[in-house]
């Protein structure tokens, strides 16, 4: 073991960085439009205060009550204005937990059933806030994975407008886990097709901004396909160890 763990999420961030800047110069992107969203689910705060002094303000969690409680220590925090972090919902979400997500969430991407739409929806009604969603989608169609299938994405858009309470800004996808990232490129470029063709067809409360795709493994593929927003947390802290969670 290294005695210097203080600079091995140095070393991991700045290479994550170079990633990101060298798949946004093969396609021409610029790399200021990637959000880098670092997966801090399982992480004790002090690797997230690491994470933020070297720079990180986007955090994404999968678990509700680990929102919460994150946000509620960094509300007290010395090392920065609360304001400055924002914090992405990326997990399967049950219905009694939304009450934590409300207030502390600047994103969910992780919303695949109209009925817990439904539910964030009237929730954040009640407290009088408009909350940014993601649609997540199926697209490699894998019975294991969450989210809608394309035509049910297609089915509900007309149905959105109704809900004032939260703002569709875009699509999210977990495509399947592969050897080669290559092979995830056909799913990245699906998802970018179907969020112009969503976006072309201008409808009340779906605005086309956001595409979620793209982990550790995979995200330079996902970034030349398109990508707005990565999410990377092996590549940025580290093995999770779920033993320690209770
Ligand atoms: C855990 C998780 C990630 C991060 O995965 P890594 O392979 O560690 O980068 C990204 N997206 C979702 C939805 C996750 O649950």
């Amino acid at each position: 073991m290294s005695n210097n763990i203080e600079n091995e999420m140095n070393h991991k961030y700045e290479s994550v960085i170079e990633r990101i800047h060298e798949a946004a110069q093969r396609t021409q992107r610029d790399p200021e439009e990637i959000c880098l969203v670092a997966v801090s689910k399982t992480k004790p705060v002090e690797a997230i205060e690491e994470a933020i002094s070297l720079g990180m303000r986007h955090f994404g969690e999968n678990k509700p009550q680990e929102i919460r409680d994150k946000v509620a220590y960094f509300k007290d925090s010395q090392l920065i204005d609360a304001k400055e972090l924002s914090w992405h919902m990326i997990g399967n979400i049950q219905k009694n937990k939304i009450k934590y997500l409300i207030d502390t969430c600047t994103m969910i991407h992780s919303i695949d059933t109209l009925d817990i739409l439904s539910a964030i929806n009237e929730a954040a009604l009640k407290k009088e806030r408009v909350l940014p969603i993601l649609l997540q989608v199926n697209i490699s169609m894998e019975e294991s994975k969450n989210g809608f299938t394309v035509e049910e994405v297609y089915d509900i858009l007309p149905k959105l407008k109704e809900f004032t309470g939260i703002r569709v800004q875009g699509l999210m996808t977990i495509p399947p886990f592969v050897k080669n990232a290559e092979d995830n490129r056909k799913h990245f470029r699906r998802l970018k097709e179907i969020f112009i063709d969503i976006k072309s067809k201008n409808i009340d409360n779906v605005y086309m901004q956001f595409l979620s795709m793209g982990m550790t493994d995979d995200f330079e593929v996902a970034i030349e396909e398109g990508a707005t927003h990565i999410r990377v947390g092996t590549g940025i802290f580290g093995e999770r160890n779920y033993n320690l969670i209770p």
